[in-house]
């Protein structure tokens, strides 16, 4: 399973309706400061559903993460984005071979709607979708520049640790360590 397709409009510094196609094993996304990069890991964690507006580095409204505008443009009214997966080895638990999911928010009302594969779907069919799929909230698909640091000067136990959530171990530690104190 691979992210291939990120389409993002009104999205942040995203007004316009962006696409980015990621073919390779490895994409790197560069610019100069302010660009937008880091917007664009904001955007997929918002699709999969964060709801803390403070860990998307916005205002105080979820409204905030729309397009408020600059010297050359209006703001906007409504911002998306979609993430479109691969899913030929159906890592997520559906028979396509392509997996989008997407959130919409409008201005007017502050409210998110998703969609799977084009669908209405609650926040609650998102999570179950990629539950165990390494996508999930506390998953290490997601590394940012702060966890870099923590994990460089962390002690070599508490980095173990964070081999074993890669690793998918740290689960079965949980639940023997469970049923060890019953
Ligand atoms: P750096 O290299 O410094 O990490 P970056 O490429 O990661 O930079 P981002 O943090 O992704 O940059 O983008 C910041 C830019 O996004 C700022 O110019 C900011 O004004 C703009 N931005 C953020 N939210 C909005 C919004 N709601 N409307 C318009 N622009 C926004
Ligand atoms: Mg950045």
């Amino acid at each position: 399973m691979f992210l291939k397709r990120i389409e993002l409009q009104g999205f942040k510094s995203f007004a316009n309706k962006t696409v980015l196609q990621f073919d390779q094993d490895i994409t790197g996304i560069v610019g100069p400061n302010g660009c937008g990069k880091s917007n664009i890991n904001d955007a997929i964690r918002w699709v999969l559903g964060e709801q803390s507006v403070k860990s998307l580095r916005s205002g105080g409204n979820m409204s905030d993460i729309i397009f408020s505008g600059s010297e050359q443009k209006k703001k906007v009214n409504m911002a998306k984005v979609s993430l479109v997966f691969d899913n030929s080895r159906r890592i997520f638990d559906t028979p396509f071979d392509e997996v989008e999911i997407a959130r919409q928010i409008q201005r007017s009302n502050n409210e998110a709607t998703y969609t799977i594969n084009r669908t209405p779907c609650r926040l609650k069919d998102i999570q179950e979708l990629i539950m165990d799929t390494g996508l999930g909230r506390d998953s290490l698909s997601i590394i940012s520049q702060g966890n870099i640091s923590a994990f460089a000067d962390a002690k070599p136990e508490e980095r173990r640790s964070l081999f074993e959530e890669a690793a998918g171990v740290a689960k079965y530690k949980k639940r023997k360590q469970a049923s060890l104190s019953k």
